[in-house]
C-alpha cells in the first residue's frame, strides 16, 4: 500500500498485543449518536420519508447478511435474534407513527424515528413480562442500527468490510471482540484500554496486534486512512511516509526472524539449563479449533475463560451446550490437564442480549462480578458446574473459581459443587470423583489469607491482571491511569512472593495465569519464586520456552533476591529486562533492541 501524500502522524499508546500491521482503517465509533432536530418545510417532507424507506431497506439487507453469517458461525438459534429485528422493521404501526411525526410536526427523519422508538421502549419497559422485555432489547438494537444507517455512520459487523482492515475505535467491548473475524481485522487500535483489559487479552490470544490507550485516535482518523500499527512498541503511524514504510518493512523481517528462532523451542520442554522444568499451559476462551490447540505446543490448558462462551451468544448457554464446549477442549487436550474457570462475567465483560446476567454499575470491577454473581445466580452456577463435572469424564479436568476474597466464599462454592456432584450421581451421569478444585488469587485479601484458603482447595493460580489493579487501585481498562498500572511495584513483587510461600508451606502448587506470566521479562522471576507452571496466550509460549531454556534457576534466584530489596519500580524493570536480554542467546542478535 502506497503513501497517500498526507502528513505523517506518529502516536504513542500502550503496546497491548505484539505484531505489526499495515493497512486501511475501519472506523468503529460506539459513542451515543447525537440526534439533532430541525424543522422540515411541508414541501420537503416526502424526501424524509424516502430517506426513511431507504434506511429501512439498507438495514433489512444488513440483517439478512448478518443472519447468514451468525447462523454459519454460531448456529440457527443464535441467528434467530435477527428475525426478531426484521419484525421490528416491518411493524406497520411503528412505520405509520414515524411518518405521522414527519408530516404533522415537520420533524427530520432522524429525530422522528428516535422519538417513536423511544416512545415504544418507554411503554414496553414498564411491562413486567419476559417476552416484552425481549422486544425492548430488539427495538433498541435495531433502532441504533437504523439510525447509524440514516446518519451514514458504520456499526462494526462482519459484513461491513471484506479485505483486512485496521479496526480503530473509541472502545471495543469484549462482546464486540468475540465477533471479530481474524481474517478481516489485521490490528486493533483504541482510545481507551490498557494491557490487561479483556478486549486486549482476547486480541492477544487471537494473535491480532493491538495498540490501546491512545485517548483520541478515533477522532483523528477517518475511514480508509492508511496506518502502521506496531504492537511491540505501542506506536501508531497515520499516513506513513515512504521512509516509515521502508523502516517497518525491515522491522517486520527482523521480528519474523526472532519469532522463527523462538519457534524452534515450541515443542521442546521449558527446562532450565540446570534441569528445572516449567509446565507451559495455555489460556483459552473456547473459540480455539482442535488444530490450533494441538499445534500450540502447550502442556495443557491453565485457564479456560468460560465467560467468553456466554458473551458470544445472546442468551445464557444451557448445561448441555456448555458441556459440549468443555468436552471439545478436554478431549482435544487429553491426556493433558484442562483447568476450567467458572464464570467471570461482570467488570468489563458485560453480557448484552436479553437474558443478561450483568447489571449496570458505577464501579463494575468492584461490583457484581465472577464468583459473587455466581453465588447469587445459583441456577446458572450449578448448570455450569454440572457441565464442567460431566466434561471431567472425558479427560483431565480441574475447576477454578475466580475472584475469591474469603474462606467463606470458597466454602460456599465448594458446597454448591458437592450438591452438583450428588445430582449427577443420582442422574447416573459420569464425572471424575477426584476432580481438583483451585482458587484464583487475584484479590489482595485472598493473598493475605492464602494459608487459610489453601486448606480448602488443591491449587492456586495467581491472576496478576486483577491482583495488580486491586492492589494499586488502578482500573485495568482506564487509559487515563494506565501509566500507574505497574507490575514492577515492590508491593506486587512482595505479594507474589508471599503467595508462593503460602502455597509451598501448605504443600499446594501455585501457578500464574495473568498477563505477567506471558511476558518473558517476568518468567525467570516467577520461576525463582516457585512457579513450576505458567499459563499464557498461545503467542507467548514459544518465546518463554526459548528464554527458560537459556537460564538457570540459580541465576534467576539471584535476580529475585536483588529485586526483593529494591524500592523503585524503574530499577526493578531495568534489572529484569537486562537479565532477559542477557539470556536471549542467539535471538539477541535478531531482536531489535
Ligand atoms: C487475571 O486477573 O489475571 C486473570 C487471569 O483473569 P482475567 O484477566 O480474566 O480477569
Ligand atoms: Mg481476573
Amino acid at each position: 500500500m502506497e503513501n497517500t501524500g498526507k502528513e505523517e502522524i506518529l502516536l504513542r499508546g500502550v503496546a497491548a498485543s505484539p505484531g505489526v500491521a499495515h493497512g486501511p482503517v475501519f472506523l468503529f465509533v460506539k459513542k451515543e449518536l447525537e440526534i439533532v432536530r430541525y424543522f422540515v418545510p411541508p414541501d420537503r417532507r416526502e424526501e424524509q420519508v424516502a430517506r426513511f424507506e431507504g434506511a429501512l431497506l439498507q438495514t433489512k439487507q444488513q440483517l439478512r447478511v448478518l443472519r447468514c453469517e451468525i447462523e454459519e458461525k454460531l448456529g440457527d438459534k443464535e441467528a434467530q435474534i435477527f428475525d426478531a429485528h426484521q419484525m421490528v422493521l416491518e411493524d406497520r404501526a411503528m412505520i405509520d407513527a414515524v411518518e405521522k411525526e414527519i408530516f404533522q410536526n415537520g420533524s427530520n427523519i432522524e429525530f422522528a424515528f428516535q422519538t417513536v422508538s423511544n416512545r415504544y421502549v418507554l411503554a414496553f419497559s414498564n411491562i413486567d413480562d419476559d417476552y416484552i422485555k425481549e422486544r425492548v432489547a430488539d427495538i433498541k438494537d435495531v433502532s441504533r442500527r437504523l439510525l447509524h444507517n440514516l446518519m451514514g455512520q458504520s456499526e462494526m459487523e462482519m459484513g461491513s468490510f471484506t479485505a483486512p482492515h485496521i479496526l480503530v475505535s473509541d472502545d471495543i467491548s469484549p462482546s464486540d471482540t468475540v465477533r471479530i473475524d481474524r481474517d478481516r481485522v489485521s490490528a486493533i487500535v483504541t482510545d481507551q484500554g490498557s494491557r490487561t483489559s479483556h478486549t486486549v487479552i482476547m486480541a492477544r490470544s487471537a494473535g491480532v496486534p493491538a495498540v490501546v490507550g491512545l485517548h483520541d485516535i478515533s477522532r483523528r482518523v477517518q475511514h480508509g486512512d492508511v496506518m502502521i500499527v506496531d504492537g511491540f512498541e505501542g506506536l501508531v503511524i497515520i499516513n506513513p511516509s515512504e521512509q516509515s514504510l521502508f523502516r517497518y518493512g525491515k522491522i517486520q523481517v527482523q521480528r519474523q526472524n526472532a519469532l522463527n528462532l523462538y519457534h524452534s523451542s515450541l515443542h521442546l520442554p521449558a527446562r532450565t539449563d540446570d534441569g528445572v522444568e516449567l509446565k507451559m499451559l495455555l489460556n483459552v476462551d473456547g473459540s480455539e479449533s482442535a488444530d490450533k490447540l494441538l499445534r500450540s505446543g502447550a502442556d495443557g490448558v491453565g485457564l479456560f475463560r468460560t465467560e467468553n462462551i456466554f458473551l458470544r451468544g445472546e442468551v445464557v448457554p444451557t448445561e448441555q451446550e456448555q458441556y459440549e464446549h468443555y468436552r471439545h477442549i478436554v478431549e482435544t487436550m487429553r491426556p493433558r490437564p484442562v483447568t476450567i474457570r467458572t464464570l467471570d462475567l461482570g467488570g468489563d465483560k458485560q453480557m448484552g442480549g436479553v437474558k443478561s446476567l450483568t447489571v449496570e454499575e458505577a464501579n463494575p470491577f468492584m461490583g457484581f462480578r465472577a464468583i459473587r454473581l455466581c453465588l447469587s445466580h445459583r441456577d446458572v452456577f450449578k448448570d455450569q458446574l454440572r457441565a464442567i463435572l460431566r466434561s471431567s469424564a472425558h479427560g483431565s479436568v480441574k475447576i477454578m473459581y475466580p475472584m475469591i476474597s474469603s474462606v467463606k466464599e470458597l466454602l460456599e462454592a465448594n458446597s454448591i459443587l458437592e450438591e452438583c456432584k450428588a445430582e449427577l450421581r443420582s442422574r447416573g451421569q459420569a464425572f471424575d470423583e477426584g476432580v481438583e478444585v483451585g482458587s484464583m488469587i487475584e484479590i489482595p485479601a485472598a493473598a493475605y489469607v492464602a494459608d487459610h484458603l489453601a486448606r480448602h482447595c488443591s491449587f492456586f493460580s495467581i491472576g496478576t491482571n486483577d491482583l495488580i489493579q486491586y492492589m494499586l487501585a488502578v482500573d485495568r481498562v482506564n487509559d487515563r491511569v494506565a501509566h500507574l498500572y505497574e507490575p514492577n511495584h515492590p508491593a506486587v513483587m512482595r505479594t507474589l512472593k508471599a503467595i508462593f510461600d503460602a502455597g509451598s508451606k501448605a504443600g499446594i502448587p501455585v501457578s500464574v495465569c495473568g498477563e505477567m506470566a506471558g511476558d518473558p521479562v517476568y518468567a525467570a522471576l516467577l520461576l525463582a519464586m516457585g512457579a513450576r507452571e505458567l499459563s499464557v496466550a498461545a503467542g507467548s509460549l514459544a518465546e518463554i520456552k526459548y528464554f527458560i531454556r537459556n537460564i538457570t534457576l540459580d541465576e534467576a534466584g539471584r535476580v529475585l533476591n536483588e529485586v526483593l530489596l529494591m524500592d523503585d519500580p524503574d530499577e526493578i524493570a531495568t534489572i529484569l529486562s537486562s537479565f532477559h536480554l542477557d539470556h536471549l542467546g542467539a535471538a539477541r542478535s535478531v531482536v531489535n533492541v
